[in-house]
């Protein structure tokens, strides 16, 4: 049996779409890793197979993301959603004070949880307008001693992405880039802290990659739970305690395979392409449109409706019959959303868009 025949083009926001190729080989190697007579998940996490894993994951996405030596690349459990937490408990350090941007559902949760644990300000917001934009900020934005700025790179559910990275001067700025990472070269060094949940463009569901600068480190308090100090992962290289072992893994199988395969640059490049095709199928058709300021548009979520619920529900049954599944918008905004990740294939997209057509011309 042919396995990629019986597998669907798979659209959803995350848990989403992994390279074939690196699934199949983490097949062949499951029972059985690099003949040592065991599988990861059953591997001892002090074992020397798995500090190799845990080292050259780290090691790779260093290289692919050129991440300089005084950043600490962390792996940690509990997703985005802890590091809506984490960030504040660890950053707040002087003023507690903190700037945040809210840009869509993600960064109004980061909000709500950061203003557990000190003053926290939204300097701006895009809700007022459904999150159809990205607002243009400036330095003169922020208070002056915010202990740090929080944005959401790409807004998951809005289909949004910043175009820019905002100017904070002195303040660390702090990116969710859950939806984004590894799509599109970033320069690191903008940023004081980086952190992505693994489930759309780094592996299975189960890591959290945080990416810190060190100067950000050590000034938790002494209530704050062991677990949920950066400085901790950091100096026991996030080997404080049992990590998700086979996650890690995995997600250094499909870094190794980035480095492999021309890196982000290469990503970038076919991540472009992909998403242009969608929206200028979008952009030209009379049933189908995209709410989103053409500036603001995500690479990897794009969002796009009929102005017809019927039609949209029926858009999506359709779709998956032909084996383009999740196709449907965040339970929250309805409509539809096809996240094109990494591991979409160019050809998935061309799929959807020759169901789109068809669809277009049946439903006039
Ligand atoms: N931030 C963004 C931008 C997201 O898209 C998501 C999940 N889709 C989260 C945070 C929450 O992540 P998790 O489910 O890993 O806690």
């Amino acid at each position: 049996m042919n396995k990629t025949n019986n597998r669907v083009f798979n659209f959803s926001a995350g848990p989403s779409m992994l390279p074939l190729e690196v699934m199949e080989e983490i097949a062949a190697e499951l029972t059985d890793y690099n003949g040592c007579g065991q599988s990861v998940m059953e591997m001892s996490h002090r074992s020397a197979e798995f500090e190799k894993i845990i080292g050259d994951a780290e090691k790779n996405l260093r290289e692919i993301m050129n991440i300089p030596d005084n950043y600490k690349v962390i792996f940690v459990q509990g997703g985005g959603t802890l590091q809506f937490a984490m960030v504040p408990l660890n950053l707040l350090r002087k003023s507690k004070k903190a700037d945040y941007i809210v840009t869509g559902a993600w960064a109004k949760k980061a909000v709500e949880e950061a203003k557990k644990f000190g003053d926290i300000k939204i300097v701006a917001s895009s809700e007022a307008e459904n999150f159809t934009f990205i607002p243009q900020i400036t330095k003169e934005d922020f208070r002056t001693d915010a202990d740090y700025v929080h944005i959401t790179l790409n807004n998951t559910i809005y289909g949004t992405k910043f175009p820019y990275i905002p100017e904070t001067g002195d303040i660390p700025l702090v990116a969710d880039m859950s939806s984004c990472i590894l799509s599109e070269e970033i320069d690191v060094t903008k940023f004081g802290l980086i952190y992505a949940g693994a489930q759309k463009n780094i592996g299975p569901a189960g890591v959290t990659i945080v990416i810190i600068r060190e100067d950000l480190l050590g000034f938790t308090s002494n209530e704050t739970p062991t677990y949920l100090d950066y400085k901790i992962h950091a100096d026991n290289g996030s080997m404080y305690n049992t990590p998700p072992c086979f996650a890690v893994y995995a997600a250094g199988e499909i870094f190794k395979k980035i480095k492999e395969t021309g890196g982000v640059r290469a990503l970038e490049k076919i991540n472009k392409e992909k998403a242009k095709k969608l929206y200028t199928y979008i952009d030209q058709s009379s049933l189908y449109s995209c709410p989103v300021t053409v500036k603001d548009r995500s690479l990897m979520n794009v969002v796009f409706i009929t102005g017809d619920k019927d039609l949209d529900k029926k858009f999506t049954a359709e779709s998956k019959a032909e084996g383009l599944i999740n196709l449907s918008g965040h339970r929250s905004i309805g409509g539809m959303r096809a996240s094109i990740y990494n591991a979409m294939p160019m050809e998935g997209v061309e799929k959807l868009v020759e169901f789109m057509k068809k669809f277009e011309a049946e439903n006039k």
